[in-house]
């Protein structure tokens, strides 16, 4: 059997999908797109740059990227070089894989003030994606407060906390080390708006933050229960107990004299964002959970800072045309409509870890093949016409590798690679013009 698809999405869950067609259907042609040059997603831009060895998961991508099957079509975005109706009207089936790369908002006075980012935005900034390039957020008044306690929180606070000496063997973006270096941090906070036991965040991330050399973690020991109470079993309270174990461990660490105080603060909700012209502190309700709801208690408190970072999950943003259901994009069990699917953090919300996207993507495309009409479709070619007309620079694999190769070869000391930060750059390379 022959067939012809399209991976909108060259992160996690659309590599797995690809993976999974290319096995079940020998012999069939799949076209990953991404609209960046660079390929990968969230390994390149979500995963925390000191977690380098996490973005060797790429290397297995990579692999996939070298058979004569699959063709990679990065800098074609979907809804500006294509429509999603000419995928489907020229691929067997098409899967989105565009993961959740918009920041949900907190929906409250003062959000739009200079100096509040969303993590995406954030996180983007210091690994070096285009879109944020230029963000330059506003770390010069001293404190960050960080809205949210889930593994993207933890890994903002680390990132900000951590020395250049600490981020040696990251790929973190030049632009963002310099700024966090020369930023006076003082205070970070995180702060949950439910308790220790509902936290998001998992005890290897957590652990991370224990012996830091410019920081000192503030936990305060009244605000951690005796036990694990409530609706976990196995594996699930286990990670809990763990959690809580450390948390007690960092209450009562010593804590020497150090210029950045990480605290970790739970029960409280934000409720105003302060600032005339720009952050100048946060206002928090407290709270109290109520059958697993965090409730305010009518107190609030203000915390001075000159940032605020929201790490409150992600949403999709579908391409025209495409249902959306809330944050996700609308679908039964991956199926969309017609001959389109989703797969990842699209499908589902952000949740899990990379490989979490192997059995979900491999499920939508058992049932993808159980709806297929394979060969009914003209496959790429018309695409490639398509694209040709209308003038899009398309990046295939060999320039990717062109790219990658540059980075690496521009790496200051002690770091892999240092990233391109500008599709401009990019294309200037692969034209070599200088
Ligand atoms: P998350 O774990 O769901 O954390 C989101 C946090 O935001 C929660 O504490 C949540 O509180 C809070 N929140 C949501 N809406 C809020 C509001 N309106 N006001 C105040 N707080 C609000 O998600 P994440 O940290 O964005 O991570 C996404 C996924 O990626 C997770 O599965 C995570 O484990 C994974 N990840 C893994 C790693 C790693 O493995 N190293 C690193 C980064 C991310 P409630 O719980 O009360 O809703």
């Amino acid at each position: 059997m022959s067939a012809s698809f399209a991976v909108v999405g060259s992160g996690p869950s659309g590599m797995y999908a690809a993976d999974a067609l290319l096995k079940e259907v020998p012999g069939s042609r799949v076209d990953v797109f991404d609209r960046v040059p660079t390929p990968f997603g969230l390994i390149r831009f979500g995963v925390a740059p000191d977690h380098f060895k996490t973005k060797n998961t790429a290397r297995q991508f990579a692999r996939t990227f070298e058979l004569d099957e699959v063709r990679y079509l990065g800098n074609v975005e979907i809804g500006r070089d294509l429509s999603i109706d000419e995928l489907k009207d020229n691929y067997d089936a098409v899967i989105l894989a565009i993961g959740s790369y918009h920041d949900r908002s907190l929906g409250i006075p003062g959000e739009d003030l200079p100096g509040v980012y969303g993590a995406c935005a954030f996180v983007g900034w210091y690994n070096g994606h285009p879109d944020y390039r230029d963000l330059a957020p506003l770390l010069t008044g001293g404190g960050v407060a960080v809205i949210g306690i889930g593994n993207v929180a933890l890994d903002v606070c680390r990132v900000l906390a951590k020395t250049p000496e600490e981020m040696q063997g990251s790929d973190i973006a030049a632009h963002a080390l310099d700024t966090i270096q020369a930023a006076p941090l003082d205070n970070l906070y995180m702060f949950g708006r439910r308790g220790p036991v509902e936290a998001g965040f998992t005890p290897k991330e957590l652990s991370e933050v224990r012996d830091l050399e410019r920081c000192a973690v503030i936990v305060d020991d009244a605000q951690l229960p005796a036990t694990v109470e409530g609706d976990f079993e196995g594996r699930e309270k286990g990670v809990k107990e763990k959690n809580l174990t450390l948390l007690r461990e960092l209450a009562s660490q010593e804590k020497p004299e150090k210029p950045i105080k990480m605290h970790i603060g739970f029960y409280a909700s934000p409720v105003e964002i302060l600032g005339e012209t720009r952050v100048e502190g946060l206002r928090m309700e407290h709270t109290q959970v109520v059958d697993g709801r965090a409730k305010g208690t009518g107190q609030t408190f203000d915390v001075p800072c000159a940032a605020v970072v929201t790490a409150i999950g992600y949403q999709a943003l579908a391409p025209e045309g495409v249902p959306m259901d809330g944050t996700i994009i609308a679908n039964n069990a991956g199926h969309v409509e017609d001959n389109l699917y989703v797969v990842g953090w699209s499908k589902r919300g952000p949740s899990g870890t990379i490989p979490t996207n192997g059995p979900d993507s491999r499920g939508v495309v058992d049932i993808l093949l159980g709806n297929l009409a394979a060969g009914a479709k003209p496959g790429g070619d018309i695409i490639d016409t398509l694209l040709a007309k209308r003038g899009a620079r398309v990046v295939d694999f060999e320039g990717y590798k062109k790219i990658a190769a540059a980075e690496i070869a521009r790496a200051p000391e002690g770091h892999p690679l240092e990233k391109f930060t500008r599709i401009d750059e990019m294309l200037a390379l692969l034209d070599g013009v200088s």
